[in-house]
Formats: C-alpha cells, structure tokens, sequence
C-alpha cells in the first residue's frame, strides 16, 4: 500500500565534486586497466549527490557521498599501488563545507535526525559520511557487505576500514522475490518501510550487490534512485554503458530499468554523479 496521506520530500545535496575519466561515463570498449593508466582526461566537476527523503517515519538517506578526510587525512587511502590507483580514478574537490553535516544543515536538517542511510554500494564516494552516522541504521545489500570480507577488497574499490567503523548498526537486506506487477520487469524486492514507497530493486553491474531505490510518494512523479548505473541518464536511455563493472551485469540493469519506465513513462532516474540529477528533481516536483 502506498502511503498518501502524509506528505514526503526528496531533496539532494552534494558533498564536494569529482572528476572521473571520460571512459568511466561511457565505456570505450578499452579494458578499465587500460583507460586506468593511460588516461590522460578527466571530465567537468560532477557531484557526489546524496538524496534526502523525509519519510513519515524518520529521514533516510540514500548514499552518504565522499569523505572530506580523504583529502586532508594523508593515511585515509592505503599507501602505494593502492593510493596510485585510486588517484588515477577520481580527482575530488571537497571544501570545509562539503561534510554530510554540514550540507545537511544546509537544507535544514539535523543529522541527528537520520533514522536510516541507504548505500547503493560500498565505493568511497558513497560511505564517506559514516563517521557522521553512528546513530543512524545503515541498509546495504548483503551481496554487497560480503565484499568488505573478500580478499583485497580495495581493489574493487571498497576501503573496508572506511566501512567497518566502530559502533555502525549495518543491516546487510536480501531482495526476495515477489509477486508485484507495478515493479515489473523487477521480480524481486525489499520493500524498506513496508508501505511501498521505498522500494530497494536489484541493479547489480557496477557492483555485484548495487541497489537502487524506487520511489513513490504523493506529489511527485516517480523516482529511481540508481547510484552508479549510469552517470548520465541520457546515455542510460539510449543504452550506453559506463566503464566500470561488469559490462554484463550494467547491461541487463540498464534493461530493466527501461522496461520499468515502460510501466512509468514519467519515471525519474538520479544517479550519483549525473550533473542534470538536480534539475530532473526538480523537474519531478511540478
Ligand atoms: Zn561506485
């Protein structure tokens, strides 16, 4: 059942910006080793969006965005090849304003007020703002959680000691497969709040345990929070893939998603580092 009484927002905020590779918006067909280390363009500022719901029972984030100790903590990535490839990814520009705190209360929120934090996925530049979270329930799939325990999790872009913090609640969610034709083609689900208007659906190619968040919610159209499935959502409806993950896995997301907006033909798609994100929520609202 779909809540329609009390009135929800979406807003988004982002903390600082990021240049990444033009072969990471769209992939060249070169392998990411390759556009890694010879790249030599980084594309315009984008932001590192984090969404803010006010649901009824408590403001839920969905992403965290980048920490701004990742600049000025000279240890906050690991020393050698590490460090190096991760310079070779990503350029981030985070001023002293750009905190999760800090742009929250922007918006007039209190992070204190959190109840619960949503992660796409486990990458730096969405679990940036845990240490501002210890109060707050962090949801993350579980494909996604069983990463930070793998074997040299940093190189798939997961720094575990940036995770696993001390005093985090992490409820790591399985999508269960139900029967529920308004998310078709999408055959299975975690429904957060139980009322239907967050709705986690499966998304997995950037990361094996990517997640996206369906919204719907009274005076808004509806909205798919995706993370990095596509960094720009016109090269998503036409099909075009990012270069990071498995081409596989972002190509049958990619489907889904188009199959979704079948059903919804005003469908919203935001991603985490797609500069038109702000004006399609915008847009969403009239
Ligand atoms: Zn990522």
């Amino acid at each position: 059942m779909l809540c329609n009484i009390i009135r929800m927002t979406v807003t988004v905020l982002s903390t600082g910006s990021v240049r990444i590779r033009p072969q990471h918006v769209e992939t060249d067909g070169s392998p990411f080793a390759w556009w890694l280390l010879t790249s030599r363009r980084w594309t315009a500022p984008r932001p590192i969006n984090v969404y803010v719901i006010e649901h009824p029972e408590g403001l839920v984030l969905f992403d965290t965005g980048q920490d701004r100790a990742s600049l000025t903590d000279p240890e906050y990535f690991p020393r050698g090849l590490v460090r190096f490839l991760y310079g070779r990814l990503a350029s981030f520009d985070l001023g002293p304003t750009d905190t999760l705190t800090a742009q929250l209360a922007s918006i007039g929120h209190d992070i204190a007020d959190v109840r619960t934090v949503i992660l796409s996925h486990l990458h730096q530049d969405h679990i940036g703002g845990l240490p501002e979270l210890g109060h707050a329930e962090i949801v993350v799939s579980a494909t996604e959680w069983a990463q930070v325990s793998a074997p040299l999790p940093e190189l798939n872009g997961v720094l575990a000691d940036h995770v696993t913090l001390p005093g985090l609640r992490w409820t790591p969610v399985t999508t269960d497969p139900v029967v529920d034709p308004t998310i078709a083609p999408f055959t299975s689900a975690h429904d957060v709040r139980g009322d239907g208007s967050l709705v986690l659906l499966p998304t997995p190619g950037h990361t094996p345990g990517s997640l996206s968040l369906f919204v719907r919610m009274p005076g808004l159209r509806p909205l798919l929070l995706v993370g990095d499935l596509t960094y720009d959502v016109d090269l998503l409806w036409a099909g075009r893939i990012p270069g990071v993950g498995s081409r596989r896995g972002l190509r049958d997301s990619t489907r889904m998603v188009a199959q979704l907006r079948a059903h919804y033909p005003d469908l919203v798609v935001l991603a985490a580092h797609d500069p038109a994100a702000g004006a399609l929520l915008d847009g969403a609202r009239s």
